[in-house]
């Protein structure tokens, strides 16, 4: 368990606090600014879209289809590198973990997990539906 108030992320962008908050307990969340309602990624001070900084956070359904994908074939710890599409009409770029990576594909449905990073935040990655 990482502890946020000592985070040096966390302490530079203290507005994505929440985020990494609900995240270590497994919640995906997504900002979604006031003025224009719209959703965005990645968590930041303002909307990327219309610049209000009156923000709200909501809890994201965690599904979503793989948009592209790479296999990075590292010969210690091979991964899939993938854009995400949310069900909240987002890219994200992340990990497809879980899976054969051989079986990844376009539109493959997935869901979200939280995963600690080697930071000791947790971040979302996304693995197949079961
Ligand atoms: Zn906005």
């Amino acid at each position: 368990m990482s502890d946020l108030d000592k985070d040096p992320y966390v302490a530079a962008f203290p507005e994505t606090l929440p985020f990494w908050a609900a995240a270590a307990n497994g919640v995906f969340m997504l900002p979604r600014c006031k003025g224009c309602a719209k959703v965005h990624w990645h968590p930041r001070a303002f909307c990327p879209f219309c610049h209000d900084t009156d923000l709200e956070w909501i809890t994201a359904s965690g599904r979503g289809k793989v948009y592209s994908y790479s296999i990075v074939r590292h010969p210690k710890s091979p991964y899939v590198l993938a854009y995400v599409e949310i069900e909240e009409g987002l890219l994200l770029m992340s990990n497809i973990v879980d899976c054969d990576f051989e079986a990844v594909h376009v539109d493959m449905p997935v869901q979200v997990q939280m995963r600690a990073t080697p930071e000791g935040r947790h971040a979302p990655v996304f693995g197949p539906v079961r």
